[in-house]
């Protein structure tokens, strides 16, 4: 199987799940709280790739890897509001020099996950103010670092923080709310529009766009009210973002379908993270999920976090994007799991998905395995594992996986 000349072959990292140390954020904040991460644990050091990102970037030119997507940790670029961090800038322009220097294309994310405690402390992403706020911090970030990078990634998975953190209640701030999730939401996708038109300034010829988890949302049985669930689901967590940003209004239900001019065809390139499927089912007792209660597939193989593996779901999510009439770049795929023959299989099939859609005309131009390194998985802290390289987090030690050159040389190939 041979891949399209120039496909990138790529892994990716957000800046607080390895870089270590990051004090400044409200994710450091909340891990402090008891009873919010696995085991009582805290991202601490994480993979210390803060100071060791040149060791890791020489790791990932040995293995063959031709791309690597990365985040900018904001905390550490506006300790202050207003007060930019030269050396924090300098840092990640360091970061992206050993990338070009290897011949590793960087795709740099500007917001994953964390924000900077200021921030936080004034309401995050519930506050309108924040589209401010990060319009200021993407013009630095811009004026820095824009003309360095050709792939941009606005904000990582919206709608999954959206959720997390005001609906679920297992990310910082922990609330548990349909109306402000939808706010979220809402102020999400004005951020997004703000931070793709001050990176298009100083770069026009950059491919900017967003990091859209989608899942594959399936009706558990065939009546009307699984699939209707099934429907709404699937359009407010994978569709509203993308059919906002590529119409430029704030559709329903994140708004009243109003038109925002500044918003319409903000995205040069389609990034999609996909993992897993839902199995769905009507309950009028679960009204704040929109009256849908997740399982997962029965029988089939699942992670160790216990989600389904499910291949073919990729290829079925391509073929929806490919109306979109954008390039596609598979920003995250990954599994967790103790069974690196697992691993292994889990590449070959999702790429083999890949080859498929690419066969029928998709036009996808690079796949980034999550993730390079095992690292701080959020709440479940440091039990997952979806490292192609594991990290004994007592000496920093990296050691490859078989998963980890089994996927070089399908990059040095340019196929398998
Ligand atoms: C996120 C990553 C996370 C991964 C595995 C994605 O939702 O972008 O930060 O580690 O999935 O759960």
């Amino acid at each position: 199987m041979t891949f399209p000349a120039g496909f990138l072959w790529g892994t990716a990292t957000s800046s607080h799940q390895v870089e270590g140390d990051n004090r400044n954020n409200d994710w450091w904040a909340w891990e402090q709280e008891p009873g919010r991460i696995y085991g009582g644990q805290s991202s601490g050091l994480a993979c210390d790739h803060y100071r060791r990102y040149l060791e890791d970037i020489e790791l990932m030119a040995a293995l063959g890897y031709n791309a690597y997507r990365f985040s900018l940790e904001w905390s550490r670029i506006e300790p202050e509001p207003g007060h930019f961090s030269v050396a924090a800038l300098d840092h990640y322009g360091q970061v992206l020099e050993a990338l070009r220097a290897r011949g590793i294309e960087p795709v740099v994310t500007l917001h994953h996950f964390t924000l900077p405690l200021w921030l936080a402390r004034a309401g995050g992403f519930l506050n309108p103010e924040a589209v401010e706020r990060f319009d200021r911090y993407a013009r630095e970030v811009a004026a820095a670092l824009g003309r360095e990078v050709r792939y941009w990634v606005t904000i990582n998975e919206p709608m999954v923080l959206a959720t997390q953190s005001y609906l679920l209640g297992l990310w910082p701030p922990g609330h548990q709310n349909l109306f402000e999730t939808l706010r979220v939401a809402r102020h999400l996708l004005l951020a997004h529009a703000r931070a793709y038109h001050r990176l298009k300034e100083v770069n026009g010829e950059a491919m900017v766009g967003l990091a859209k988890h989608l899942r594959v949302v399936d009706p558990g049985r065939p009546g009307l009210l699984d699939r209707g669930v099934a429907g709404l689901l699937d359009y407010v967590f994978n569709w509203a973002f993308l059919s906002g940003v590529e119409r430029g209004r704030l559709p329903l239900p994140f708004g009243f379908n109003q038109r925002v001019p500044e918003l319409l065809q903000t995205q040069d390139f389609l990034g999609v993270n996909y993992y897993s499927r839902d199995i769905v089912f009507f309950n009028w007792r679960s009204p704040g999920t929109l009256f849908a209660k997740m399982e997962v597939a029965a029988g089939r193989e699942r992670n160790d976090l216990g989600w389904e593996v499910y291949p073919e779901g990729l290829y079925r999510l391509l073929k929806r994007l490919q109306a979109y009439g954008k390039p596609i770049l598979i920003t995250e795929n990954g599994i967790t799991t103790g069974d690196d023959l697992a691993r292994q299989r889990f590449l070959l099939d999702h790429l083999r998905q890949v080859k498929r859609a690419l066969e029928e005309g998709v036009e996808v131009r690079g796949y980034f395995y999550w993730s390079l390194l095992d690292n701080f998985e959020w709440a479940e802290g440091y039990r997952a594992r979806f490292g192609l390289v594991e990290v004994d987090f007592a000496t920093q030690k990296r050691s490859p996986r078989p998963s980890a050159h089994l996927y070089g040389e399908m990059a040095r190939k340019n196929g398998f």
